[in-house]
């Protein structure tokens, strides 16, 4: 790499709730200029007055500070190229638009949305496409067609206007991307795109996005692959504004999939397949709400993780890194051309190896919340008994709930399946001896719970499976959780013959 400081932006615009390939893309950029000692910056696109939605931007600084994204520059961190939402560097582009004019590498247009609506609709009539090119700007309403005088009138006048670039014709641009290599594109294919408005006096995308990346001596662009298809325009803008020795390496990252592998992963996969697409819980304006991996109960750890490994890899199998570990094996060299399935199923995976990496003291506060809230108190180190026992099972605390419910509140019903499977004839005479046999254990322990209970069942010839799965479905109610021995201990020894009482009374 060149001795240039390494600076990369994320540019997202404010036109709602971040999509999780969007926080991929802040985190590819995070790991590079953390890896090579560089600055990360936050820039906020909103040039495009009409897709704002409220809140998003707040939401955008949300998620990334959830992730542990830790901005260098930004709105809210400010920093040397302050403004950084575009909408407040506003004065700033229409000098070089007109540049672009000047030196004949863009030009006026005055077609009203009607015309060119018109001419859109004839083309597809004929079976084809519209495109403002080099076949048609000369006949068209533009600075190309019309006298110098006849322009000056017609903005003088308050016409409206659009400056478009002049894509050169038959130009074969030949652009490197860092994950993909050489791309060459023929500048035929492309047509003139709007650079600035009279509307809002705003420059779109493309302008704004290149006069911020120079200004702000981006060095490297990694965004997503959606915007390949602009980086000829980008490379073409760079050179005519004179900047190209100090233009950005690029970067396009993979898409990511649906979980089938079929197509762009979007928000309706989610609501079908029922996993999140966005980071945090999103409220939209009109009320719509959308689930988020932190209310879902994502650990931001496991997120940055998952997301990490959709399209790229460190080269080994290591599946679990950290923040640091990703920021150390990083490169764009491992990021693949091709896109990333999402497999929601393997994202509740690296959830669980989180929860079960925490120790039982951490997921014990954490479920003592949901303790709480139903109104449940507990001592600290029974909570982190009945976790210690119950984790595994888990991918998320909420989870916890359901694998040790019993534990806190005894069973009203009892599953049908296995009762009809394990309580037999004989069970609640068996269990009578069972709680004999408690009754004489003291301290009741799991130690000694586990070995005479054992020797209970073989002194008299009782089935194993069927004493113990009838016991089981006394405690628990069903036919989960930890080991029966264990169950017991933490109930204790009057709650334990208390369940079974009512066990024999209502199956028996
Ligand atoms: N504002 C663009 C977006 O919303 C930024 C694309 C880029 O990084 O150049 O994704």
């Amino acid at each position: 790499m060149s001795n240039r400081k390494v600076r990369v932006r994320f540019a997202p615009s404010p036109t709602g709730p971040l999509h999780m390939g969007g926080v991929r893309t802040a985190l590819f950029n995070y790991f590079f200029a953390r890896k090579h000692g560089g600055d990360f910056i936050l820039r906020i696109e909103d040039t495009d007055s009409q897709r704002f939605v409220p809140g998003a931007e707040e939401y955008i600084n949300e998620a990334l500070n959830w992730c542990g994204i830790k901005i260098d520059e930004g709105v809210v961190e400010s920093g040397p190229h302050a403004p950084y939402r575009q909408s407040e560097r506003k004065a700033m582009y229409l000098q070089y638009a007109e540049k672009l004019v000047a030196q004949g590498n863009a030009y006026y247009a005055f077609d009203s949305a009607e015309s060119l609506d018109e001419l859109r609709k004839e083309a597809e009539a004929n079976g084809g496409a519209f495109t403002y090119n080099y076949t048609i700007r000369n006949k068209m309403q533009t600075s190309l067609a019309l006298s110098a005088d006849e322009v000056k009138q017609r903005i003088a006048n308050g016409e409206q206007w659009v400056i478009r670039f002049k894509m050169p014709e038959n130009e074969e641009v030949v652009m490197n991307d860092l994950i993909r290599g050489e791309v060459t594109v023929n500048t035929s294919t492309l047509d003139d795109k709007v650079l600035f408005k009279s509307a809002d006096m705003l420059p779109t995308y493309h302008l704004a996005n290149v006069t911020d990346d120079y200004m702000m001596e981006i060095s490297h662009v990694i965004r997503g692959e959606e915007w390949l298809p602009s980086l000829p325009l980008h490379v073409l803008l760079y050179r005519a504004l004179g900047w190209e020795k100090v233009m950005p390496q690029f970067a396009h990252l993979p898409l990511l999939l649906k979980p089938t592998g079929n197509g762009k992963l979007s928000k309706r996969d989610g609501d079908k397949m029922g996993f999140p697409v966005f980071p945090l819980l999103w409220k939209a304006p009109t009320g719509e709400v959308s689930r988020g991996y932190r209310e879902d109960g994502y650990y931001p750890e496991a997120f940055v993780n998952l997301l990490a490994l959709l399209g790229w890899n460190p080269g080994t199998d290591q599946e679990l890194l950290s923040m640091d570990e990703l920021i150390e094996q990083f490169s764009l060299e491992r990021v693949n051309k091709s896109g990333a399935r999402f497999d929601p199923e393997k994202a509740k995976w690296f959830n669980h190896q989180y929860l079960i990496r925490k120790s039982d003291a951490e997921v014990a506060a954490q479920f003592s919340s949901i303790l709480s809230n139903k109104g449940i108190a507990v001592p600290t180190n029974k909570v982190e008994r009945i976790v210690s026992l119950v984790k595994e099972r888990a991918n998320f605390i909420h989870e916890i709930w359901e694998q040790a419910n019993f534990f806190f509140e005894a069973p009203s019903t009892y599953d049908e399946a296995t009762a009809k499977k394990f309580w037999k004839e004989d069970t609640s005479a068996v269990l009578t001896e069972v709680v004999l046999l408690f009754q004489g254990i003291t301290p009741f322990m799991a130690t000694d719970i586990e070995p005479k209970l054992k020797d209970f069942i073989n002194e008299k010839g009782y089935g194993m499976g069927k004493v113990m799965n009838s016991l089981r479905l006394s405690l628990v109610g069903a036919s989960k959780g930890p080991g029966v021995a264990e169950i017991c201990e933490i109930l204790g020894k009057d709650e334990t013959i208390a369940r079974i009482e009512k066990a024999k009374q209502i199956l028996g």
